[in-house]
């Protein structure tokens, strides 16, 4: 048995450590497995479907989101990071990367090219929204976006992918989904929603006063207890689409049923962007009772604050005790956060200066896939499965050890080494421990010998072979040849 380590001294430092930004978090390499294989997914999935990748930068013109995310948003309102730069521009950091996909696609001509055109992103964006499990500061987002084509099979397609992409991996989801229609339908749904939360304004939440005057589609968003039974009577946009929304809609119906893609209208579903047209819909994780046994723990984030209930959450919220074991933040996370959301913006192209051009797109947000992964405890493949072990005793052991290592690598064997230790049997125990099943051992012995020793980890039997061919034996051994 392997003595612990005894625990260091704790060192104390005149210098004060720089701290992590609230809702920022550092990515480990205990989380590198996650992440690979969820962006394996999303690359996999993008090559199947035929998505180009596209990648924008992180700073854009401030107006970029202004003009297509809205400026009455919270996002743009609220949550946007914008600085003016050395040159006096006014700049921001994206806070979503459909308004840069669709600058780009105008700017580089693709209007031009075949249509549609489909694309796909990965990377960072980022809100100034209060930090809370499952909701950053900096976050990651994949995109999907199919540009110049209105038929519903693009929509059909759309939720599609993002519905293999939960599900492949392995995480039970559903989709939610409504239609907003056209932006005339909207004006003529505006007026009844409005009449009707006029005769109920008394009975409202302070923010939906506001939104009554200010963006009246957002009061559907509301998630205080008080306005729910106001909401859920409200008048349904459903109703007021024209014929060529519902024809729209309904093609859509038709495709999902025939691909046998679960779904839920859910009337109240408007979505926070203020480019969505005609389908709207979000993705969610089926509900999670956590296991009594700990599951791995997820970083909310330094300062994280909790919300106990709902996806927007605007409610008071509970503030996460420093010592609170990490389970209980994963177990109070909202069962109706969203994983993705998408929909169709047939204008978003025009009012960025482009040709009438419609497109639809799905962000999935990249935490919260990992996270619903490591919560259900979800097998994803491991990284750095090494087959090998190479020890070595001695500093001419050392030598040859590293010149071993490259043979290895070059012929694609993964193996691990402890180069900067000089006991062998720490080395072993190392081995063991990572249960790797063949250790090549290099001492003094050898070095003279030009040999290498393979031991068995699991029966210790051992056997010497020539340096030369040492390579070729463990091929054997580990079922490469
Ligand atoms: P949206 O761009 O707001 O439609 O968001 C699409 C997806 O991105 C959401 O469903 C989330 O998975 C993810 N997302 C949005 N905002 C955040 C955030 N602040 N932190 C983490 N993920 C987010």
């Amino acid at each position: 048995m392997k003595k612990p380590e005894a625990p260091k001294e704790p060192y104390k430092s005149t210098k004060k450590t720089p701290q992590l930004l609230r809702g920022m978090r550092d990515t480990l390499p205990k989380d590198d497995k996650y992440w690979r294989a969820v962006y394996g997914k999303a690359q996999e999935l993008a090559d199947a479907y035929g998505f180009g990748r596209i990648d924008t930068p992180i700073l854009e013109e401030a107006s970029l989101f202004t003009r297509a995310v809205g400026r009455q948003t919270d996002i743009v309102e609220k949550e946007m990071y914008v600085f003016e730069d050395k040159d006096g521009e006014k700049i921001s950091l994206r806070p979503e990367a459909t308004a840069s996909v669709v600058r780009a696609y105008i700017q580089h001509g693709m209007l031009n090219l075949p249509q549609p055109v489909k694309l796909w992103y990965w990377g960072p964006m980022f809100r100034h929204d209060r930090p809370q499990a499952g909701r950053f500061r900096q976050f990651t987002q994949a995109g999907y976006e199919i540009i110049g084509d209105d038929s519903p099979v693009a929509d059909a397609q759309v939720i599609l992918v993002a519905y293999k992409f939960y599900t492949e991996l392995g995480l039970p989801v559903n989709v939610q989904l409504n239609s907003i229609g056209t932006a005339e339908d909207r004006t003529r749904y505006k007026v009844e929603l409005v009449n009707y939360y006029r005769a109920n304004r008394s009975k409202l939440c302070d923010n939906c006063k506001v939104r009554l005057v200010k963006n009246p589609m957002r009061l559907l968003d509301c998630k205080e207890e008080g306005c729910q039974p106001i909401k859920e009577n409200a008048p349904r946009i459903l109703e007021f689409l024209a014929e060529e929304s519902r024809k729209h809609f309904m093609s859509l119906l038709e495709y999902l049923d025939e691909l046998s893609i679960p779904y839920f209208l859910n009337h109240t579903l408007v979505r926070g962007l203020d480019y969505y047209t005609k389908t709207v819909f979000e993705i969610w994780p089926e509900p999670f009772t956590p296991k009594a046994e700990p599951v791995a723990p997820v970083d909310a984030g330094p300062g994280a604050v909790l919300s106990v209930s709902g996806a927007v959450a605007d409610e008071t919220p509970i503030v996460i005790k420093e010592k609170e074991p990490k389970e209980a933040e994963e177990a109070k996370m909202p069962a109706q956060v969203a994983l993705c959301g998408g929909g169709r913006y047939d204008l978003l192209v025009e009012e960025l200066g482009g040709r009438p051009t419609p497109a639809c797109g799905v962000a999935p947000g990249i935490e919260r896939a990992v996270q619903q992964l490591r919560m259900r405890q979800l097998a994803v493949p491991e990284i750095n499965k090494h087959e090998l072990f190479v020890a070595q005793l001695g500093e001419l052991a050392k030598r040859k050890a590293l010149v071993l290592f490259e043979m290895l690598r070059l012929e694609k064997i993964p193996a691990a080494e402890a180069f900067s230790k000089g006991s062998l049997k720490f080395q072993l125990e190392a081995a063991n421990e990572k249960k790797i099943p063949y250790a090549l051992i290099i001492g003094q012995k050898e070095v003279i010998d030009k040999t290498v020793i393979i031991r068995d980890m699991d029966s210790g039997i051992q056997e010497t072979v020539d340096f030369q061919k040492v390579v070729s034996a463990v091929k054997r051994k580990i079922g490469r040849e």
